[in-house]
Parts: structure tokens; sequence; C-alpha cells
């Protein structure tokens, strides 16, 4: 998977010394453009993996730094892929360690079942992994949620124990192969005798002969049955982000446990509020009058309304900080920031009696001193 990654700056559209500003701005454009909400391109989600974790890793000088030295390689070394032993709950569900795969994604996802591949064909194996999606609320993601989901899971069956016979006495051993699961064939080619091994066709490979079958999995050691599995999504919790569920993957073999489900969070993009890292911005607008004199608003948080003093003459475009209004890192407990984006908006059309106003404002701003553009254009002789 390593080898087929984009490289984060190139992800990003940016040289190695971007600054930290330029990573940023770049981060949001991009977040934006492949928002999954936004952009319905098939491609997108992907897109929009790929650049959230290159912010990710960018973002963080400390990661940053390790990337630029190491590369990808690095990161993995480095205790890259989180591991969560944190949450209360979490074990309640049986994660161990959720969030394991962190950044695995769908690309990941077709190198998890390796993990727990046996050296012995004939033994039990654990099942492959499986992969789901759910989506969730802006609001959600913010304040964690639990969720029941249900979903077909394939179980070892109950009344033979995975092996697929009515009895332990149906249980016999694969006389094709006397029990080890692989044929031998001798050939002789060029006056050599070779030998090649390969899998018992009568027994695929389990050496035994199951004589009478199990009559509630009609012989194949497994039940497909609705479970209802509760997630528990941690505050805080980003788009693309995976929560590990133990044994709830595909059936093993031979008697295997499951693999491991892995369920993909994806978070609704919210209206007003954008996610950065752990802050959040968002935009207000405010007329020229309220930015020239300053004023008092209740602006929106995630945790409900917050009075801002906004002082006179305050720009377009400036940035207020509520502290502690932002997300909740997963990771630490600490809480981000909220920015506020003052826009100030013109009115297109204003009364009779605004006209006055603005008109005599005209006048009283002539007085004695150029006005802004006059200052501008002196600049150009
Ligand atoms: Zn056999
Ligand atoms: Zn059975």
């Amino acid at each position: 998977m390593a080898n087929s990654k984009r490289d984060y700056y190139e992800v990003l559209g940016l040289s190695r010394d971007a600054s930290e500003e330029q990573i940023k701005k770049a981060y949001r454009t991009l977040a934006k453009k492949y928002h999954p909400d936004l952009n319905k391109d098939p491609d997108a989600p992907e897109k929009f993996k790929e650049v959230q974790e290159a912010y990710e890793v960018l973002s963080d000088p400390q990661k940053k730094s390790t990337y630029d030295q190491y590369g990808f390689e690095g990161l993995d070394s480095s205790g890259f892929n989180f591991n969560f032993n944190g949450f209360g709950s979490a074990a309640d569900f049986g994660f161990s360690d959720i969030f394991d795969s962190f950044f695995g994604g769908m690309g990941g996802m077709g190198s998890m079942g390796g993990r727990s591949r046996s050296a012995n064909a004939n033994g039990p194996r654990k099942g492959e992994d499986s992969y789901l999606q759910v989506r969730i609320s802006f609001m959600d993601s913010i304040n964690g949620l639990s969720k029941t989901i249900s979903l077909d899971v394939e179980e070892q069956c109950p009344d033979c124990l995975g092996s697929g016979a009515r009895s332990k006495d149906d249980i016999k051993v694969c006389p094709s192969c006397n029990g080890s699961g692989r044929v031998v064939r001798q050939t002789n080619m060029f006056g050599m005798a070779m030998q090649s091994q390969s899998t018992c066709p009568d027994c695929h490979g389990t050496g035994k002969k199951i004589m009478k079958a199990c009559s509630k999995c009609r012989g194949s050691g497994y039940i497909k049955k609705k479970v209802e599995v509760d997630l528990n999504i941690p505050a805080g919790i980003q788009s693309g982000q995976q929560l590990r569920i133990a044994g709830k993957g595909n059936k093993g073999y031979n008697g295997g446990p499951n693999g491991d489900l892995y369920v993909e969070v994806i978070v609704s993009a919210d209206k007003h509020f954008v996610r950065e890292g752990d802050d959040i911005l968002i935009e207000v607008p405010l007329s020229a009058v309220d930015a020239t004199l300053g004023c008092k608003i209740d602006v929106p948080t995630v945790y409900g309304d917050v009075e801002l003093t906004v002082p006179a003459g305050t720009q377009p475009g400036q940035k207020f900080r509520l502290r502690g209004k932002g997300v909740k890192n997963i990771r630490s407990g600490y809480y981000g920031d909220q920015y506020v984006i003052v826009d100030v908006v013109i009115p297109s059309s204003i009364s009779r009696e605004e006209k006055e106003l603005y008109t005599k404002l005209k006048t009283a701003e002539g007085k004695g001193k150029k006005n802004v553009f006059e200052k501008f254009r002196s600049t150009f002789k």
C-alpha cells in the first residue's frame, strides 16, 4: 500500500518548502473540492481521504518533520497508527484497538485479511475483514454517538461447531490424502522424479471426510445470522476514520474465528461550521455599520451561542477566536477553538433615509482628508 501512496506535498499541490499557512490553505481548498457531499465524482471520496491524511501529517510539526526526513516509512515505524485504549466504553463492545487502521481506508482493506494468515492450510484460520460505511451528521461527529447497526454475519454453526458434521462420529479421515489435505503427485521429467504437491480435491484441504452433514448448516459449518452491533463513535471523529469491531467480519476457515469488521465513518458537511483539524470555522455576516462602530453578537457554536464583542473598526475577513469551542481531540481530549470570520455585507439596495445618511457620511469623509481610494490613487504617480 505504501508504494502506491502519493507524496503528501504532491497531494496538496505544494512544494516541500510550503509554509504552515500554505498547507492550511491548500487543505481547505481541496477538502472543500473533494468533500463527498459536494463532489459527486466517484473518485472524490478517495481523493478527500488522501487530502485529509496528507493534512493530518503536514499540519502536525512532529509528524511533518518525521515525514520530511523518512517519508511514509518513518511514520509507520514511529507508531503512527493509533492504538486506542482510552475509551472506557469501548471495551464493552469488544473494540480492542479501535482505529488501529486509522488511515487504512479502502486501499488498505485488501491486506488486512493477510495478517491472520496461518501457515497451516488445514488449520483454523481467521476470516477476512469486511468493510462498511456509516454516515453521521456533523453535530454527531462533535458530540459522539452510540448507534446500533444490524448486519448479516456468518457465524460458526452452534450445532456442529463449524465441523459441518452431524456428530463427531461422522467426521472421518479423508481416504484420498490420509488427512494431510494435500496430495503428492510423482512425475517423471527428463529422467528425474519430480514431486509436486497440491490441495486434495476430495476434501479441499481439510483432511476430513464428512459422512453425514449437519442439518442446521447443511455441512457448511456456518450459519448466517442477523446481529446487532453497537457502534460507539467517539466525540471528535473525523470523516474517513474507522472503527474496528472484532469478530464481525467474514467467516473464518476450518473453524477459525471471523475476521474483523471495519466501519468507516463518513461525516456529512455542515451548512455553516467547517472543521479544520480540531478547530471550527464559521463565517458571520456583519453590516458595514456594525463593523465600523463595533457591536455585540451571539455567535452560534457547536455548544450553543456565545456572545462575541466585535470591536469598532473590524475589517472584512478579520478572525476572532472563541477558545475551547472547537472539536474535542480524540487522542488528547483537549478542545480546539472556534474561529469567527467576519464577512462584511454591503447592502445592494437602501432606503431613502439610509441614502441621505450615507450621503452625509460621504461629505464628512471628504472633509480635509483623502478617502481610501484617493490615497490608493496617489501612490500611482
Ligand atoms: Zn483429502
Ligand atoms: Zn452445522
